[in-house]
């Protein structure tokens, strides 16, 4: 099979490893747009869902550079919120969002409100920008509870609010080794995998004569 350059968008450098990781048996060039001198390249994630955004980002490094470009954007889906705060979760307590003010007013949106109420899950999605133009996102999402304190040390971001389901754990207690095994994004990473190794099949495939 021939090597193909894939991009990634994101200069998180956990992100880039987690990806190179889980990819690393396919014959692909993975870099990151820091590899590539677009280390101030950003874009304004304003769109009104998780897709729209991801989509954004990953056609937009596409018009840039030569390659498969993949972008991602991560949400947490609160029942009781109708959603919230769902494509704004970065930015949930305002401008100056730290983590910790968000988890702050996560609790307080959810005071008073029983365990079986606080049901939501983190979903995300990873677009592909292909070479020829065309789009293709995937998926992964994951079930849990909100509980009613932080617990655990580990992970970022709401981890140690949100009890996954089947562990009676926070991700933040579970640790990155678990997680990394069955998050909303490992699960999108694994059927980001099955996508492009379809992709190099088909490749593959169009230098060779049907019998
Ligand atoms: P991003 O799209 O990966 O930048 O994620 C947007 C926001 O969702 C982050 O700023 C975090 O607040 C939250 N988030 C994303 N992934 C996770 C996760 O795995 N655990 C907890 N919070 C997350």
């Amino acid at each position: 099979m021939n090597r193909k350059r894939l991009i990634l968008s994101t200069g998180n450098p956990n992100k880039v490893d987690e990806i190179k990781d889980i990819l690393e048996d396919l014959p692909l060039d993975v870099l990151s747009k820091d590899d590539l001198g677009f280390k101030n390249f950003e874009v304004e994630e304003d769109g009104s869902t998780l897709e729209e955004n991801a989509i954004k980002k990953a056609v937009a490094l596409r018009e840039k550079t030569e390659g498969i470009v993949i972008a991602d954007d991560t949400g947490l889906f609160v029942d009781f919120l109708n959603g919230a705060p769902g494509v704004y979760s970065a930015r949930y307590s305002g401008e100056n969002s730290t983590y910790e003010k968000n988890n702050f007013k996560l609790l307080n949106e959810l005071k008073g409100v029983p365990m079986e109420k606080r049901g939501a899950c983190f979903k995300t999605i990873i677009a592909l920008a292909m070479e020829d133009g065309s789009v293709v996102t995937v998926k992964g999402e994951c079930k849990g509870t909100i509980g009613t304190e932080p617990k655990g040390d580990g992970g970022f971001g709401y981890d140690p609010l949100f009890i996954v389901d089947g562990y009676n754990k926070t991700f933040a207690e579970l640790g990155e080794e678990v997680k990394n095994k069955i998050s909303h994004r490992a699960k999108a990473l694994n059927r980001l995998k099955e996508e492009i190794i379809k992709i190099l099949k088909d490749d593959a495939d169009e230098n060779i004569c049907s019998k």
